[in-house]
Formats: C-alpha cells, structure tokens, sequence
C-alpha cells in the first residue's frame, strides 16, 4: 500500500454532467495547495477548518478565474483520511472538473489511486477494514436492506463483535498462560471448566456469526436466481410478469429465447439477479445446443432456481428429467398456466423432486405472483431480516476467516477437554486471534490489503 506522506487528488463524483461535482485533495498540503488556487469572496474572514467557504477558483499560473466555488477544509485528524483534507465544490461540468484538478496537480499533488483515500483513513487508524470495505458495499448497495447492512457495518457493528471475540481470546490465554508459567500450581486444573465453558461459548459466538453468511451474501451481492423449464412453459411470460414490463420478446414459438436475459429485481429486500434461459430441450441445432450447454452450467452455479412446468400439459421425459437433476437444489417449482385445465401430477413432480416448494401462477393473467415471491423469499432466509444493529458477515473473505478461527477454537476445546498440555491449545488461540486481526485489518496480508482497495472507485 501507499506511503501517505505526499498529498494525492482525485474528482469524487462520478463522471458527466451533474449540478456539482467534487475535487477532493488529502494530505499534508491540502491547504497550501487551497491558499494558491483559491481566492475567498470575503478575504477578511479566516480560514477555518470545518468551515465551507465562498469564493473562486482562480489558476496561480495563468491568473484566470476558472469557477465560482464552495471550498471546505477539515484538518486532521477529523476528516475522512484522518490527514487533512480540502475539497472543492464546483459546478459539474467534466471540462470544470477537469481543469480544477489539472491545477490542483500543478500545484502540489498527485492523482490518487482508486480507493485510495479510504486506504488512507485506515492506514491513520480512522476505520478498520470491515469498515473500509462497507464503504464499497454501501456504494454497490442493491437495495435498502443491504444498505442498511452496509451502514452498520461501516458503523462498526462487525468490529464491535470481533474486538469482543478478540478480548475473549486474550482472557483465555492468559488463564493458559498462568498454567504454562505455574504448573506446579496446579491452575490447569482450578481453571478447566471454566475454559471448556468460555470456549463454548466462543465457539457458538464464531458459529452463529460464520453462518449468518447464507443470508448476508444473498443482501448484500444477490441471488442468483434461474428461471428454467421447457420451451414453451411460460418462464419469459414469467420473467416479464417479474420485472413488471416486457423486456423479452414472448412468442408462441418454442426455442426462441436463446440469449441469457439478466434483470434485477427486488424481493423484500433481497436482490433476485434473474436469468430467463434458453429453453432445455433435446438440442436440434449447434446455436441451441450451446444455449442448453450453458443453461446446465448456470443451473449448476444459481443460488436458487424457479423451475417451470405447464400445468396444463402432462409431465413428459424433459420436465421429468429435469426434476429428478435439481435434486439437492433450492428449486421453486412454478405450476404455470393455472388458468387452463390442469394435467400435470402433483404426486409426481413430489416424487422426482421430494425437497421442492410448489407455486401456481397464470404468467398470462398475473395471478399467484405475490405467492411466488412470498416462496421465493422463504426459500432463502429461514430467520426474520436480519437486524442491522447485530452482526451480519456479506462477505465470503470474512466468512473463510471464520471458519479458519472456528476450528482453532474446536480444536482447543478439544485439547482442554483431554488436558493436553497448555502450550498447545494456547497456541491454537495465538493463531485464531491473528486469524482475528485479518478481518479487522491488523493482520492482514499486504497482497489481501490492495486487492480489497483496488475494488474501490477514484475519488474514493
Ligand atoms: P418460454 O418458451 O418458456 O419462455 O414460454 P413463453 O413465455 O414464451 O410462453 C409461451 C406461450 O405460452 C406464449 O404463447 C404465452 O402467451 C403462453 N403463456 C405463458 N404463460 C401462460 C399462462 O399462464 N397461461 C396461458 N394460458 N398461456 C400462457
């Protein structure tokens, strides 16, 4: 990462045209390179920090004005990077932007790196990296539950929890440690139980927030959710009726949506990344045999799958060897055309597929779609929405972590529960508190450290 000893620059809004935009300047002389560039409208006023002051940018070189600004400068250490900071507030025009920042350049800086004045603020110890890395999920948020899970996180929710494993951990080794240094004391002994019983609940503590996972990835990077079937079945009417618009074209003709058609849509605040597939049938030509080639890679790779059948028609070879191949899936199983005579064999469709959620919906007339939904989402969390005051992990490098340390903490139960020598198991704890700091960022390996901020935007 970085040295933080130079002053960096970046434009932080996004590029185009907007009725502000935002040049943002961090580092030592963020207000050397203001007082060359920036002419106050009230010269008598001071120049105080956490203050928005009015007045021009004006180029020290060619002495031109270049726009009418509002300017704040917050000095360290309360500013985002924790150095001090300056930024310009301009009009939003990308040739403004553009010229601004070519000044501030001249004068002192240099561009920032993506995501490199988060980096900052958590190189100067103002944010963890759970916290750094909810600046990302917040801007990535794709619905209001992931934002609020993303805002608690950047609040510290997760640190909070971690720092209490971590202290945890410590109380244990030092119970330990007295053993190790006093054996003769027999504390080993005095103290056992009591261990078995903080490792206990460790281990229940790093389990539960391990396994809040499942939900938390599906919040915060979607489902990814298949809509497959036969040709002919209805998933396009389906898809449409979803997205509440038609985005793909529905035809009487079987085959004929043979291009993936990705959406979004949003289900009680969980984002369904939706595939409408290729219609799986016996490939008659090299075009839809590749469609069905991929189809079976997708269904293999999607979080959960809304599997199609006619109801109006009995089941035949294709539907059934369907079912039986989502066996072990979550699978949804759509009865569509419920608006026709029905043909189809429920007990059937429950003995090819006997872990299945059955729903039966009219794509042509709308109907059983609040149903559907209503499946969908308790298909996929089994708790009530998760409260963004208790921590949730959204994020599988958190997640690995997790389960690294839930070992160490069973296989240290473990040892205390055979009595094997102190040493052993305090060094168990030695390594889950390092796997500890890697979360929060202390321990974490320079190569995870850039590829985490290199995830960020310019400016951020
Ligand atoms: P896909 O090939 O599975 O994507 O199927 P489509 O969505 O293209 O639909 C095929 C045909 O079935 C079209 O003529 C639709 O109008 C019709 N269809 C779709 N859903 C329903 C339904 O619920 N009831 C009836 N009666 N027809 C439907």
């Amino acid at each position: 990462m970085g040295l933080t000893d130079d002053t960096i620059a970046a434009i932080a809004t996004p590029v185009g045209l907007g009725g502000i935009g935002i040049i943002k300047i961090s580092g030592p002389r963020s207000s050397e390179i203001a007082a060359r560039l920036f002419r106050p409208r009230n010269a008598t006023l001071p120049f105080k920090s956490h203050y928005l002051h009015y007045g021009e940018v004006v180029d020290p070189d060619r002495r031109h004005v270049v726009d009418e600004v509002l300017l704040s400068f917050m000095a360290k250490p309360c500013s985002y990077t924790g150095e001090d900071v300056v930024e310009i507030n301009c009009h939003g025009g990308p040739l403004v932007l553009k010229e601004i920042l070519e000044i501030v350049l001249r004068t002192g800086a240099r561009s920032a790196e993506p995501g490199e004045f988060t980096s900052r603020a958590f190189i100067n110890g103002r944010i963890d990296l759970t916290q750094a890395e909810a600046v990302v999920d917040l801007i990535e948020s794709k619905s209001s539950l992931s934002l609020k899970l993303a805002s608690s996180q950047l609040k510290g929710t997760l640190s909070q929890e971690i720092n209490a494993l971590k202290e945890g951990f410590l109380d244990m080794l030092s119970l330990l440690e007295a053993a190790i240094d006093f054996p003769e004391e027999d504390l080993e002994l005095v103290s056992s139980s009591k261990l078995i019983s903080q490792a206990d609940s460790f281990i229940s503590r790093v389990e539960k927030l391990s396994n809040s996972y499942a939900e938390g990835r599906f919040y915060r990077e979607g489902v990814s959710t298949i809509i497959a079937g036969k040709p002919n079945v209805g998933k396009s009417s389906l898809f449409n009726v979803l997205l509440e618009e038609e985005r793909t074209i529905v035809t009487p003709l079987p085959g004929t949506t043979r291009d993936f058609v990705e959406e979004i849509i949003v289900v009680d605040g969980i984002p369904l990344k939706l595939v409408d597939t290729a219609g799986l049938r016996h490939p008659a030509d090299r075009i839809e045999e590749e469609g069905v080639r991929i189809t079976k890679e997708k269904l293999d790779q999607a979080d959960l799958v809304l599997l199609v059948i006619d109801n109006s028609a009995e089941l035949d070879e294709q539907d059934e060897m369907l079912l039986s191949s989502l066996r072990g899936k979550r699978v949804v199983v759509v009865l569509n055309k419920i608006d026709l005579p029905g043909k189809v064999s429920l007990d059937r469709i429950k003995e090819l597929l006997p872990a299945r959620r059955i729903v039966s919906t009219s794509a042509l007339h709308k109907t059983g779609f609040e149903k559907l939904k209503e499946v969908v989402v308790s298909s996929l969390v089994t708790h009530a929405r998760p409260q963004p005051s208790s921590p949730v992990i959204s994020n599988l490098r958190h997640k690995l972590v997790l389960e690294k340390i839930l070992k160490l903490a069973q296989s240290a139960r473990e040892g205390l529960q055979k009595s094997i020598p102190p040493e052993f198991i305090a060094s168990d704890l030695q390594t889950a508190l390092h796997h500890l700091g890697e979360i929060t960022g202390q321990t974490t390996p320079e190569e995870v450290l850039e590829q985490i901020f290199s995830r960020f935007c310019i400016g951020k």
